[in-house]
């Protein structure tokens, strides 16, 4: 079994659509393939449902209106055939009136994120129609029945696969099948998602849970480049990247993958690869457990950071100040990312700030809290990189302008981390990419 995954722009104009269909049908054997939301509309979503909980009702029917002409204008030229333009305005019809009943209901959370899976579940009937009008035999999956995440909006990946595969095997003749990408169901049965950007997660997840043979995620890019290609000019695809080389960068900001994207797939050892739907030529990056060991490969950055620094007389040669600082974030469901200690003091880095005021409140117990937003973490990946000699200095030398706010070295074999102000982001990216890659 394949698990292919095309992201919003890879569907979001006709020919596009139009264009991965044939792709699909020119894979052999049996594939589940899962897709986006159209380029946009889930962003489109967010500012309809940001504009009803601000109650700003005509911005919402201009929000609605506007999408929905865009939506008639894709079907009119997705689909070729009479009948089948009638069933892709059905659809689009169907889905407008929803909107439009949701706007009018008592809009809350929960309809909020039943708002933002209509574009994947859009998306994927849009398609199966195209398919059907193509006369290619494919069954759509609804996603609902089988994604599922806990109380900790973690996935449960074991109830997926047991719902998923009978489903699968029901349907011994079937070698298309198509379903959404993002949209899930939590512990309370609701509609919800696995963030922005989850339909790399969901592909990885249902490629785990089917024990495929690969997982391929199509997009507009040739692969994982070296570094950010929207920040940096000359930048250059990875033909091969380590299972961990491509979890530090997803977590670390590489926009290309979810940041969990990589962890189920690595659990059962399938391999990812990233391809390119506007050049299916390019070889794209494989992701498995082979790679090279001993360079540089990429640079990804984690923006909105915040650091949090405790200074306190009392961490000077005492056991267990750690654990009490360790307790705080633990009670308020918040994950450090780089830590740094000294005999007074330890400076903690965190991307979710939800729970800030809770968390300085209580460490204001254990000693004096300094906080800085607005910084940035910036991850060096290379299996093995640390142990290479004068990586540091390099590192170093390549950032010499800028000021370094905290460094996390030795934690893992694969990469170095930094943190800067986010105002030196650029430049220090800029800086990296000429010193490490000489580009
Ligand atoms: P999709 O809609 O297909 O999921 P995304 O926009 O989420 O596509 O991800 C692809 C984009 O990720 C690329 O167009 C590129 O601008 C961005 N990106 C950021 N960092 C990297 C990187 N290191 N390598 C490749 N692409 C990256
Ligand atoms: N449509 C969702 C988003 O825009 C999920 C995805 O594209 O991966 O975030
Ligand atoms: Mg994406």
């Amino acid at each position: 079994m394949l698990v292919v995954k095309f992201g919003g722009t890879s569907v979001g104009k006709p020919e596009r659509m139009k264009k991965i269909a044939t792709l699909v049908q020119s894979m052999p054997g049996k594939k589940i393939v899962v897709l986006s939301a159209l380029s946009g509309t889930t962003n489109a979503l967010v500012k309809m449902g940001d504009f009803l909980l601000a109650k700003e009702a005509i911005k919402v029917t201009e929000e609605i209106a506007a999408l929905e002409k865009h939506y008639l204008s894709f079907v009119a030229e997705l689909y070729t055939t009479a009948p089948y333009k009638a069933i892709g305005q059905e659809i689009v019809s169907r889905y407008f009136s929803l909107f439009r009943l949701l706007a009018a209901g008592r809009f809350d959370d929960r309809s909020y994120r039943e708002l933002l899976a209509q574009g994947e579940l859009i998306s994927t009937e849009l398609f199966y129609y195209h398919l059907q009008e193509q006369k290619v035999g494919a069954r759509l999956l609804p996603a609902l029945h089988f994604m599922s995440i806990d109380e900790n909006h973690e996935p449960e990946l074991e109830k997926i696969s047991e719902r998923i595969t009978p489903l699968i095997q029901a349907l011994g003749n079937v070698d298309i099948f198509v379903t959404q990408g993002y949209i899930c169901r939590n512990h309370r049965n609701e509609i919800d998602n696995l963030k922005r950007g989850g339909s790399d997660y969901t592909a990885s997840l249902i490629g785990a849970a089917v024990r495929a043979n690969e997982i391929q995620i199509w997009t507009d890019i040739d692969g994982m480049h070296n570094n950010d290609p929207r920040i940096v000019k000359k930048t250059i695809p990875i033909a091969e990247l380590t299972f961990d080389e491509a979890s530090e960068l997803a977590y670390f900001g590489a926009k290309i993958l979810h940041p969990s994207t990589i962890v189920p797939a690595q659990k059962y050892g399938v391999p990812v690869i990233l391809k390119n739907t506007m050049d299916e030529k390019a070889l794209g990056t494989v992701i498995s457990n082979k790679g090279s060991k001993g360079e540089f490969k990429a640079i990804a950055a984690k923006d909105a950071i915040t650091v949090i620094n405790i200074k306190s007389s009392r961490m000077l040669l005492a056991y267990g100040f750690l654990r009490k600082v360790f307790e705080v974030f633990e009670k308020n469901k918040t994950s450090i990312d780089m830590i740094s200690t000294s005999e007074v003091a330890v400076s903690l880095t965190i991307d979710d700030d939800h729970f800030l005021p809770e968390i300085q409140e209580e460490l204001e117990k254990l000693g004096t809290i300094e906080i800085e937003k607005n910084q940035t973490i910036i991850c060096i990946v290379g299996n093995g990189i640390i142990d290479k000699k004068g990586v540091l200095r390099d590192v170093f030398d390549s950032l010499a302008d800028i000021r370094i706010r905290m460094v996390s070295y030795g934690g893992s074999h694969n990469n170095i981390s930094i943190l800067v102000d986010t105002a030196q982001k650029e430049k220090a990216l800029n800086l990296l990419n000429e010193g490490l890659f000489h580009l």
